[in-house]
């Protein structure tokens, strides 16, 4: 069986951060990544691509360029964890072995928890800007729509991205309202949530577009059903006293999101919570019961943003962990539960939502987070997937280094009798 010091699962945005981390801080590092597919995708370039602002082929990359080059590609996906032999077992059966795991392979979407959606997608007007083949079509179907009703669905949280489902309705209604045909669209957000965004300081200023374009939140809507050539939709209506009944919707647009959770083989390994995410603690990202193993990415636990501005600053944080418990030490860097949410309100402007656990804001910039600027704007468009392919993937770290505890925390063996 081959070993290796460090094994990532999963090489997207965590996968090659946390490598591109490790090897900056120990280039002699025997370490892998297991990742099955041959492409990488930048998806915070899709809600771009939905609103003809972005070129989708901008946000697809070959994995082999993403990997960083002194890590081994393992071309596989993994299917299950066996942390008492420190070992991952490939779908082939094959096992490979680690002294320190890192386990990122993303979340899933569930399409199939919404009835006749597959069926629909990328006709009949049904669309979602968060699959690659299908945010072209958003695009499309916005310049062609002149009069009737759009929708746009946000699922239960949570999920990745958690602004991208208003990101794709605000810069539709902008395009409608600078073509002046908005007066003729009906337009409802329609979200499992109760409320428009989990930060409460952004919501006034949400609060503004959603008054200047006119759109209806209908809030504890959860989509359940869709018939595309029927151009209707479905939606679970919870009131206030918990009852629940189905309310039907006509649409020309559809904006579906679907609901999200973590990957079949995490849900089911001894590595998950109840919920059946990574089971982190929140400042470490280790495992509270597998002392080796660390996990960073929209999988883990932790009740941050899930975003790839999460991730920015969790890679070093795990880098730092990973090294210091392969050198017999507990892990001394933490996360402050930073994640970020640029939220598009309209062509050119941006509320770059940056915030941590609990809610605080941490604005990178000096200026008030609260107020759409043309300066994030910029920064969303130009330079953020620069930010994404040659910093953060590279182990550039640029304003993420971490904090670090004050005290020495229970060294690994503690929590796991294992062999290093
Ligand atoms: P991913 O990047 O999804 O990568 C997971 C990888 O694991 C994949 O390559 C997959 O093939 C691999 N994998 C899966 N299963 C296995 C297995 N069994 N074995 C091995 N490998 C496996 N973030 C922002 O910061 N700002 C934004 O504006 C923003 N907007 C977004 C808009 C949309 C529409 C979407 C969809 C996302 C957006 N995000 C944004 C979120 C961001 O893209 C994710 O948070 C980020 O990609 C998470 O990184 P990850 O590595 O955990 O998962």
């Amino acid at each position: 069986t081959p070993r290796y010091d460090v094994l990532v699962v999963g090489g997207g945005a965590a996968g090659c951060a946390v490598t591109a981390s490790l090897l900056k801080r120990d280039p002699d590092l025997r370490i892998a990544i297991i990742e099955p597919r041959e492409q990488h995708y930048y998806q915070p370039g899709w809600t771009l691509v939905g609103a003809g602002v972005f070129d989708r082929a901008n946000t697809e990359r070959a994995m082999s360029r993403c990997i960083p080059t002194k890590a081994q590609w393992i071309r596989a996906a993994v299917e299950a964890f066996d942390p008492e032999h420190q070992q991952v077992v490939l779908e082939d059966g094959s096992r490979i072995g680690y002294r320190s795991l890192v386990v990122c392979p993303g979340l899933s979407l569930d399409w199939d928890a919404i009835e006749g959606v597959r069926d629909s997608l990328g006709k009949f007007g049904v669309t979602s800007n968060y699959a690659f083949e299908l945010a072209p079509y958003t695009w499309q179907l916005v310049q062609h729509l002149r009069h009737g009703r759009a929708l746009f669905t946000q699922p239960p949280m949570p999920i990745k991205c958690a602004g991208a489902p208003q990101k794709a309705m605000y810069l539709s209604c902008d395009h409608w309202l600078k073509g002046s045909v908005l007066k003729d669209i009906q337009v409802d957000f329609c979200s499992a949530g109760a409320v428009l965004f989990g930060v409460a300081e952004f919501v006034p200023g949400l609060m503004r577009y959603v008054e200047r374009y006119g759109a209806m939140l209908n809030f504890n809507n959860n989509l359940i059903a869709v018939d595309g050539p029927a151009r209707k939709a479905w939606f679970k209506v919870t009131d206030g006293t918990g009852q629940s009944s189905t309310v039907e919707r006509e649409f020309d647009l559809l904006h579906v999101v679907p609901p999200q959770h973590a990957p079949d083989f995490i849900r089911q390994s001894p590595l998950s919570n109840a919920d059946g995410w990574f089971e982190a603690e929140h400042e470490t990202l280790r495992h509270p019961r597998f002392g080796n193993i660390f996990s960073l990415g929209d999988v883990c636990s932790a009740p941050n943003a899930k975003t790839a501005a999460a991730v920015r600053k969790q890679a070093p944080v795990v880098a730092e962990n990973v090294l210091s418990v392969l050198r017999g030490k507990g892990p001394q860097a933490i996360y402050d539960g930073y994640g970020s949410c640029p939220l598009t309100v309209e062509f050119g402007k941006v509320i770059l939502a940056e915030f941590g656990y609990g809610g605080k804001l941490l604005p990178t910039f000096p200026l008030d987070p609260r107020v759409p600027r043309r300066l994030a704007w910029k920064l969303k468009t130009r330079w953020m997937p620069s930010i994404y392919f040659d910093m953060m993937l590279r182990g550039h770290e640029w304003l993420a280094e971490p904090k670090h505890l004050d005290f020495e925390p229970r060294p690994a063996e503690a929590v796991n009798a294992c062999d290093f």
